[in-house]
């Protein structure tokens, strides 16, 4: 390696505006540890996310917009836990140094850091595989954090904004397909740079009864609400908020798949006593109401008859279990 690690940590890193100290941030790079300090009466709220080259992102991928979503994938677990951001560590594993790929990917990470109001505060340097594991660091007030946990019976399952643009923009990421500027922009921008809902998150304390990201598919994603909270969930097809660009892109058919299963959306899903909904949508217009919590459990999916059309299939799994 011309750049050494020191160097490469020193230039690419510590030097980023995203790294200066800075409130709930009490020391930085440069020591075995970072130390934090959450707001008194707050909890420390803590995630992780890798993304491996070839399995989260492509080959080749450009490394400003690769920083943006890695941080933002990883972002979101905060503000679905109604967590304000304090920082995050990065773990990079490099095939080889190359200057102008980690300058770029340095600038798109600083970028959705600042944006996010997130400091970077350690990390660790290695060769290898392109992968990049991220530690967000949030604080929420203790027995204010937003669990999967709590959905009642009689609350409203609402969703933070449009459904399915990242899926939709797969065949644009992987270059299988084209569009023009106006369809592809608006699609490509939701994938690498989908914006942790960090407003919404924090609007929803003490109100939500429970609260994700969805990262695996809205349909598998309430699953774990309505497992969490011993209820079951009925989502009305023509509920579900699509985007104009995802209905101009994709048949209705397949638009709908994505929203459903397609994953990598970015948004919240929760669930909410119906008296906070004009609240919170006074803060997030997005809001969307797509169904109810009822008693008993699993998720349906319902056509505008009330017939069920839940499909079988409910997004990705790394390692699924055979029957
Ligand atoms: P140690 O050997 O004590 O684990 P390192 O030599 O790996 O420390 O790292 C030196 C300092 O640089 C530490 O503060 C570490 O958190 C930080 N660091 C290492 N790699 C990165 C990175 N990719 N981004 C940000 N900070 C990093
Ligand atoms: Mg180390």
């Amino acid at each position: 390696m011309a750049l050494g690690e020191f160097e490469l940590i020193r230039r690419f890193f510590a030097a980023a505006a995203c790294a200066r100290p800075g409130s709930g941030v009490t020391l930085g790079i440069g020591d075995d540890c970072a130390l934090l300090a959450p707001p008194a009466g707050e909890q420390l709220a803590v995630s992780t996310d890798t993304l491996v080259e070839g399995v989260h992102f492509p080959r080749n991928a450009p490394p400003a917009r690769l920083g943006q979503r890695a941080l933002a994938v990883a972002a979101s677990d905060l503000a679905a836990m109604g967590a304000a951001p304090l920082g995050f560590t990065l773990a990079l594993t490099l095939p080889e140094v190359n200057a102008n790929w980690l300058q770029d990917f340095a600038q798109g990470l600083d970028t959705m850091a600042q944006s996010c109001g997130l400091r970077l505060v350690g990390g660790d340097t290695t060769r290898g595989p392109l992968s990049l594991t991220l530690t967000v660091f949030g604080s929420v007030p203790v027995g204010q954090a937003l669990t999967r946990a709590g959905a009642r019976p009689g609350d409203l399952v609402c969703v933070g904004g449009t459904l399915g643009d990242a899926a939709g923009a797969l065949p644009l990421v992987l270059g299988e397909r084209s569009a023009n500027e106006a369809v592809a922009g608006p699609l490509l921008s939701h994938y690498w740079t989908p914006p942790p809902q960090f407003t919404l998150g924090l609007a929803l304390r003490g109100k939500a009864t429970a609260a994700l990201d969805i990262s695996d598919g809205l349909l598998a994603d309430c699953g774990h609400i309505a497992t969490a909270s011993g209820v079951a969930m009925r989502i009305e097809q023509s509920r579900l908020p699509l985007s104009d660009t995802l209905r101009a892109f994709l048949p209705a058919a397949a638009a709908l798949e994505a929203a459903l299963s397609g994953g990598d959306d970015y948004r919240l899903a929760f669930t909410l006593p119906a008296e906070h909904l004009a609240a919170v949508v006074s803060l997030e217009p997005g809001v969307r109401v797509i169904g109810q919590v009822l008693a008993g459990e699993g998720v349906c999916l319902v056509d505008e008859q009330g017939l069920d059309v839940t499909p079988g299939q409910r997004g990705y799994q790394h390692f699924r279990e055979r029957p």
